[in-house]
Formats: structure tokens, sequence, C-alpha cells
């Protein structure tokens, strides 16, 4: 490759931290105002993207490769030799007809679930903002060029290495680098020395690393494998395998070899007496290897891949991504989901509905962002004496505001964040306009709004060598700051009665579940041109007013809460916001009854213990930080839950990750907290949680209700198989027998079964419990009574028939009620507790129509010469056909009406227990 004429030849040949910025530019051949796309598009295809390089395993050959990796089907193409050297073309060929069949289904399947996880994987990859072509817009982090401009703020993954050209205030996480976890401080001067460690580079930016506060701009030096964790890839390669097999794969696989060995043992037990007894050293053979593929359950971890891979593509049509396979296991599994109240549970939609400044109360009129209504005082609009504080109050609400209203097709639309919207809106109703304060008043600096502060600060330039500092935020938070007040008699000392007075005035506005926030001004000296922390900014406030707004609730959240209650999952509600506004959204919303609110400060005086015994009933957290978010999990899963926890903000990361079940917001969420989620919300919407858990639920029953069918099967075959040997009868299955059987006629039933909608009773079950095991007593309960029944009905056929005389005869009848019973059965294990007749057949159009295709099949095959010949059956009558048709679905009548019998009995001991605590009510009234 000419690599001389990349821009950038590698990063580490160049000392970027030593040079300063114009001569990194001119380096690059790259300008502050960013590539043109041209220039970019010729970048990429000459570098290409911008990833780590990775071992691939996705690829078509790859995956029909792995389907020859398996001993079984070794083994079967072994016997299929074997038989072709016999000179028995008829097996050898039918043998090689099954697993051509076997591994194209395998494939087609495990190729599919592949490309889905794969879109998934695109879908949720990380993204950069970069400037090019005179603007700033987004694209896939894998895009990025080297001489791209980075725009970076709180919460943003760095795409590559760059140098920076700009920044305030900046500090960078890079551990990932270099394992340091607190964050390091970054500003773009030039450094003299040139010898120093990779974390002291204090201009540099590297790739995989995280901003977690403050702003920069910076020029890419490196992509791909020319960056300092490419350097370092193949370790992290290594290290971290990411998903390859979940822990339910992991544990169906450890079954699968006990059961796999299990199964070898009785197959070599069966050749031993076989032996004994004379049989054929060919005809065993043939026999015990088929039934060693028969008994062996060698496709469960496709199943499971293929199940669990459904289910993503389920869940993203229900508007969440899942970004391992892993999570879906356990979500189907969430016992606690701790929830953002904002845009989670509601709208995310502000209107301001209260002001309160000078020392008055004001309402606003008006619907959602648009400008018409206006500020009312004891029912009329506001007259001339309050028209000064009240545009003093509009100035501080639209001096510190990012954002903007529109009309689109009539209606108002917020760009930026709704609680600025709400606010600007407010601002102008109250006299203001921000084109007026743009130009009085330009912008200077900002210091941005983070749920840790619970503030944000706006510096305005003033004539004469002045700023203007306005600052919003959670009244507490900006109180805390304020000496002042602006009163009907001019700014004056805030006192402490006073302070005491503006909070309770914000309890009241919060009492009605209005979201309630504080404005505050003053004026300092310009001092420095550089960086303003907001330590000293943020202080000596003049307090101004506040300003109350509404947030209706989603109309779904309630829906779903009622869900998860039915459920047996709890809600816990946590947010920045204030207590009483929790409270009363908890209360419209049914989360909670109204008094278990536990504030931030109230829990940073816990200890670990007692904490642990709070969560188990507070449900409603508020103006907590991201850290407290991070305890609380732990405090959970110390208490057995499995938790879901919601984030958006930097901060959030660390608890994502804690939880069980780490869920980002797609439309809020940076960049970090989507990489650390093991779940994305598209739409933001706390409904959207609860759907992917009720999928997950789903996953997991269709994952256990195949096992189940699947292991059943083989534990029928293997059973009729040794009575047989046992009891010194001829074989009653052959070879073909076992691995049509095995193959096709269980085998496709089990991938419809794994793709079995979802049953909508999932929300009305308690939540599974932690590391409980798929294969429960209920479950091998099940099983072992389903596989005697199937092997009792043959072996009864069997046995009839061969004191007909027939071999051959008894064999087809044998073989034909094992797969009638078997492809009947697969109605009845699409639920544990449901009998067929209350599900429909038409809700899994391919389950029923791999059974009726099966099934004329089998019966075409007692008809006519040439599959009669495949499948080596005899002719059989017509209503013979039609008894063992009969025959057949036996074994799924007992055990429907079983499962009639398991729900009377289970309703009678719900009723019982029901009436016994109501009597227990009823006592402790008296
Ligand atoms: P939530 O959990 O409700 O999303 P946040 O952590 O976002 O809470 O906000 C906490 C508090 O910070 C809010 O109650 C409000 O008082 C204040 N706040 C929220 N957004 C802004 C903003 N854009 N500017 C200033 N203050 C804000
Ligand atoms: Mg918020």
């Amino acid at each position: 490759m000419n690599s001389s004429s990349l821009p950038a030849a590698s990063p580490h040949d160049v000392a970027w931290h030593q040079l300063p910025a114009a001569e990194v530019l001119a380096r690059l051949r790259a300008a502050e105002e960013g590539l043109s796309a041209k220039e970019a598009a010729a970048r990429f295809g000459e570098a290409g993207p911008n990833e780590l390089k990775e071992k691939r395993r996705g690829g078509p050959l790859r995956i029909l490769l792995r389907q020859f990796r398996s001993l079984i089907i070794w083994i079967l193409i072994g016997a299929g030799v074997v038989s072709g050297m016999m000179g028995d073309w008829v097996d050898a060929m039918a043998i090689l007809v099954i697993i051509v069949i076997n591994a194209t289904i395998a494939f087609y399947q495990e190729y599919h679930a592949e490309r889905s996880i794969a879109a998934l994987r695109r879908m949720t990859a990380p993204r950069a903002r970069v400037r090019r072509g005179g603007g700033v817009i987004s694209i896939a982090a894998s895009s990025v060029v080297s001489g791209d401009i980075l725009v970076l703020e709180a919460g943003d993954l760095v795409a590559a290495d760059a140098r920076l050209l700009r920044s305030i205030s900046l500090k960078c996480v890079e551990s990932a680098l270099t394992g340091e976890a607190e964050a390091v401080a970054k500003r773009s001067d030039t450094m003299e020395t040139g010898d120093v460690p990779l974390g002291d580079r204090f201009n540099l930016l590297f790739m995989g690393t995280s901003v977690v506060a403050g702003t920069c701009e910076a020029v890419v030096t490196g992509t791909a494998m020319n960056t300092e964790l490419g350097r370092i890839a193949e370790l992290i390669n290594e290290a971290g395998n990411d998903g390859e097999s979940t822990p339910l794969q992991d544990k169906l696989n450890a079954l699968g070899r006990m059961l796999g060995w299990a199964a070898l043992a009785v197959v070599a037990l069966l050749f031993g007496l076989g032996l004994l007894r004379g049989t054929g050293a060919l005809e065993l053979f043939m026999s015990s290897v088929s039934l060693a593929v028969a008994a062996m359950p060698e496709g469960l971890p496709a199943v499971v891949t293929v199940a669990l891979a459904l289910g993503v593509r389920r869940i993203a049509g229900r508007r969440a991504l899942v970004r391992r396979l892993s999570a879906v296991e356990t979500l189907g599994s969430t016992s606690v989901i701790c929830t953002d109240k904002t845009g989670t549970l509601t709208c995310g939609e502000m209107t301001a509905r209260r002001l309160f400044t000078g020392g008055h109360r004001y309402e606003v009129t008006g619907e959602g962002y648009g400008p018409a209504g206006e500020i009312q005082f004891e029912g009329r609009a506001a007259g001339a004496e309050h028209a000064p504080s009240l545009r003093e109050f509009a100035a501080a609400l639209l001096g510190c505001n990012n954002a903007g209203v529109v009309a689109e097709k009539g209606v108002w639309k917020v760009t930026g964040d709704p609680t600025e919207g709400a606010m600007l809106v407010a601002g102008i109703k109250a006299g203001g306009s921000p084109e007026q304060m743009e130009r009085d008043m330009p912008r200077h600096h900002e210091i941005p709004f983070d749920s840790d502060r619970k503030r944000a600060s706006v510096i305005r330039r003033l004539p004469e060598g002045k700023l203007r500092v306005f600052t919003n935020g959670a009244p507490g938070s900006v109180l805390e700051n304020c000496s002042h007040h602006n009163t009907a008699a001019g700014i004056i000392p805030l006192t402490p009665e006073a302070r005491e007075k503006i909070l309770e005035e914000a309890a009241l506005m919060a009492a009605q579940a209005l979201r309630v926030l504080a404005s505050a001004t003053v004026e300092i000296q310009d001092a420095d041109p550089g960086d303003f922390p907001a330590e000293s900014i943020e202080r000596g406030l003049v307090f101004v007013g506040l300003i109350g707004m509404r947030d209706p609730p989603r109309p779904e959240a309630k829906a779903a809460i009622v869900k998860c209650r039915a459920a047996g999952i709890r809600v816990v509600m946590i947010t920045g916001d204030h207590a009483r506004t929790a409270e009363a959204i908890a209360m419209e919303l049914g989360i909670a009854q109204g008094g278990d609110v536990l504030t931030g400060a109230e829990l940073e005086k816990l200890q670990e213990s007692e904490l642990r015994l709070r969560v188990r009933d507070i449900s409603v957290y508020a103006r907590v930080t991201a850290g407290h978010k991070l305890r609380i999990v732990r405090a959970l899963k110390t208490t057995d839950a499995v938790v879901a926890m919601t984030g958006d903000g930097v901060n959030d990361a660390p608890a994502i990750k804690g939880a069980d079940i780490g869920i980002a917001m797609g439309k809020t969420g940076t960049e970090v907290t989507k990489q650390a989620a093991d779940m994305i919300l598209t739409d933001d919407n706390f409904a959207t949680i609860v759907a992917a858990v009720e999928e997950g639920r789903g996953i997991f029953n269709n994952i256990r209700k195949t096992l189940q069918y699947l292991l059943a099967g083989n534990t029928a075959e293997l059973l009729l198989m040794t009575v047989c040997v046992l009891m010194g009868l001829p074989l009653p299955l052959l070879p073909i027998h076992l691995l049509w059987i095995n193959l096709v006629t269980d085998g496709l039933p089990a991938l419809c079964l794994a793709a079995d909608p979802i049953d909508p009773d999932v929300m009305r079950e308690r939540p599974r419990k932690r590391n409980g095991m798929i294969t429960d007593r209920n479950f091998l309960r099940t099983m072992a009574v389903t596989a005697t029944l199937t092997a009792a009905t043959s072996f009864a056929v069997y046995a009839y028939m061969l004191q007909q005389g027939s071999v051959e005869a008894a064999r087809t009848y044998a073989f034909t009620v094992l797969v009638f019973a078997e492809l009947f059965r697969a109605f009845g294990a699409r639920s544990e507790s449901k009998p067929v007749w209350r599900i429909s057949l038409f809700s899994n159009p391919s389950l029923l129509i791999v059974v009726v295709a099966s099934l004329a099949l089998q019966i075409w095959s007692q008809h006519h010469e040439m599959p009669g010949g495949f499948l080596k059956t005899v002719p059989v009558p017509w209503a013979d056909s039609l008894a063992l048709l009969a025959l057949g679905s036996l074994p799924l009548l007992c055990l429907e009406i079983m499962k009639v019998a398991r729900r009377a009995r289970g309703a009678d001991g719900k009723s019982a227990e029901a009436a016994s605590s109501r009597a227990a009510i009823s006592v402790g009234e008296k």
C-alpha cells in the first residue's frame, strides 16, 4: 500500500502534542471549518472505515462451515459411508438427504439470526459530530477520517485520536486506555516536553475515551488501527469477547453435554446387550449411531440463538434496541424497573402554569408551546404595575436558555430541551424578546445544565466590560447560591426567612405536580476571558422568581404500570426533580400511594445496610444524583431483585453498567450512556421497557417449551429402544426412522416453537427467580410423563403388531405412531398451562404448516412406493392410518387433561388463599 500519500502516515510517527494547532492542521491538510464532503469521501476511500479490526465470525461461509463442526454430523456422515460401503444405497442416500436438509435449515436460521444481530449492532453503533462542508453534522463514528474536526461535549465518545484546537472546561475519562478512572483535564496548549506518557498528553484526545465535562473541537490525527487504541486492539479483542455466548447458552451447553454423555452410556449399554443377545454387529452399529444422534440434544444451543435473535428483532419492533443477546434473557426475569420520570413516565412536553416573582403569584394561560396566552394576576391579565418585575423575570428566563420554538404545520414545537422551551414561551408571554436579548446582551459563555448541579448558567456581555450571569435550576440548588432577591422594594439581601418563604412557595407548586425552577442573575466584571468555573460564577446571585411547569404523565405509562403490577414487577421512580413533584406524579400514575419518598439528601445519610432495608419499599427517589442511582441499584441487587435501570447522562453510565439491565434513552441519552447500556429505548418511553420485558419473558418461555419438546421426544425414543432391547425384542426403530424423527418431524416443529407468538398472559405471572434453572422440577416431571406416555403408546402398538407376525409392519406402525404423537404434541407444547383448545392453531401458522405437511408426508409414505422405500415402511391400509392417527393423539390428550386438572387445582388454591386473606383483613378491621 502506498501509505506515504495518506495525510497522516501514522500518529505514532508524529509528536502531535508538541506541534502548535496551526501546524497540526497544516500537516493534516485540514482546516478549522472542516473538510469538504468530497475530500472526506476521498479520504474515507483511501483509509477505509474507522474501526478496529476484529475477528470476523458472521460470514455466510463461516456459518455454513460451523454446521459441520458438530460431532453428530460427522457420526452421521460416517454412518452414511458405512451404509454405502455395505451396499445399502437407500440408507446412505437417506442419511445424506437428511444431513443436507438439516444443515440447510440450521444454516438459514443462524444466518438470519446473525444478520439481524449485525443490523442491530449497526443501529446502535456510536456516532460522532464533525464539521464538514461548512456545518456540524452527525455521522457514524466509523466514517470519521483523519483531518475531520470533531465537535465534542459532555457524554460524547471520542471517535478517533485527535489534537485539541480549542476547549472549555474539558475533562475526559481515559480508563479504556490508561486504566485511570479519574477524569483528566484537557486543554489545547502546545506541549513543550516530548517524551511524556499518554495519560499526560493533555492536548490530545484518544479513540475510545469519553468526554465527561466541557466542550471542545479537535482535529483527527489518526483513525482505526492508526490510533493508540488500535495499537492495543489485539489485547482488547482477547479480553472483551463481547457476548459470544449468553449465560443461558452456557447452561444449555452444559446440560447438552451432560445429556450427551448419559445418552452415550445408554447407547453403549444397549450395544453390549445387543451383542450378547446375538444381534448382528452392523445392524447394532447403525442403530446405536442413530440412537446416539437421536438422544443427543445437539441442536439446543442453535435453537436458543435463533430464539434470542428473533426476540431481539421483535423487541426492536417495539422500539427498543437490545445491544447484547444475553440481555434478552435477563429482561424476562426483571423484577424491579427503576425509571426516570421526565420524558419517560411523563410526556416531556412542558408548559409553564405558574410564576412567582416580586412576592406575587401569577397564572400563565395558553396551551402547548404556542405564543397564545398571557400572564394573569388574580384571574385577570396582569396590569401595568406588574410589568417591571415580569420583564425582569422574562430576561432571566430568556437569558439562560438554549431552546427555540417553531411552528410546524400549525403545531408549535420546541427545538432543544423541553424545560427550557417552557421557560422560553413563558418569558415571551411575560414580555421578553429573545432577539432583543441577543442584540442587547450577546451570549459570551455557557455552563451547561447537569443533573448533579441541577442548574445551568449563561453569561452574557454587557457594555463597558461587564458581564451578566443568568442561572436557572432547581430552587434549592439556585437559592443556595443567592445572597439577594429582587423585590418590589428593589434588590435586598436574602434573609433566611425570605429564603424559607420562597422554598415554601416552590413546594406549593411542586405539590400540584408542577416542575419548579428558580431563576437568578448577577452582574460581574469581565475578568479572565478563558474558563468560567461553575463554582465561582454561580455565586452571590440575585433571586428573581420561580416558574412552575406542567409535564403531564404519558397516557400509556399508567397502563404499563398496571401491567407491571400484575406481572409482579415493582416500578421505582428515580428523578432529579423535587420530592413533591415526584410524589404527585407517582400518585397520579399509581406508582406510590404517597409518603414513601426518599430524597438524595436523606439517602446520603443512610448506611449501606439501612439502605438495603429501605429499598424494599421505597418507590420514589427524588433530587437524586447519578451516584445515588448506583447505590440504589447495588442495594436492590442485594435483595435478590433483577434490576433494570434507566439513564441518559454520562454520570448515569456506572449505574447502567451496574444494573442487570442497563437502559439508555435513545433521544436524550448521550453516546457514553448508550454504549454502557444493554438496551436503548428509541422513544424514551416507559411503556417500551415493559413491552421489552414482556418479549423477554415470552422468549424465555419459547426456549423452555422448545427444550421441553425436544428433550421429551428424545427421551421417548431412548426409552422405547431400551425397553425393547431389555425385553429381547427386535429393535423397533430403524436408523432412518430415528434420524427422520429427530431431524425432521421433531426438528422442524421445534424451530417453529422457538418462534411462537407470545402468550398475552405472560405478564400475569410472577417474574422468574434470578439464577433459576430452566430445567426445574416441573420441567423434568412434565418431560418424564410426556416421554413415558409417548413411548408407552408406541410400544403398545409395536408389541401388538409383533404378535400379528411381521416385524416390518410392527416397525412401520410403531414409527408412525411415534411420529404422529410427536407432531400432535407440538401443539400441546406451546403452553405449559393452557390446554390446546385455548390457543388458536392459526396464531403460529408455520407450526401448523410444518405439522400438516409432515402428517401428509407420513401418510403418503404409507400408500406409495417411493417415500415408503425411503422411510423403509410397509404399506398400511387406510383404516389403519386413521387408527394410528387416533392412537398418536393419545399422549397429547392425556397431557392436556392433566393440564386442565392442574389448572383447576391451582385455581382452587388461589381462591382459597384469596379467601383466607380476605378473612384476615376482615378480622383485622374488627
Ligand atoms: P428528571 O429526573 O426529572 O429528568 P433532572 O435531573 O433532569 O430531573 O432535573 C432535575 C432538576 O434540575 C429539575 O427539577 C429542574 O429543577 C432542574 N432542571 C432540569 N432541566 C433544567 C435545565 N435545562 N436548566 C436548568 N435547570 C434544569
Ligand atoms: Mg431530565
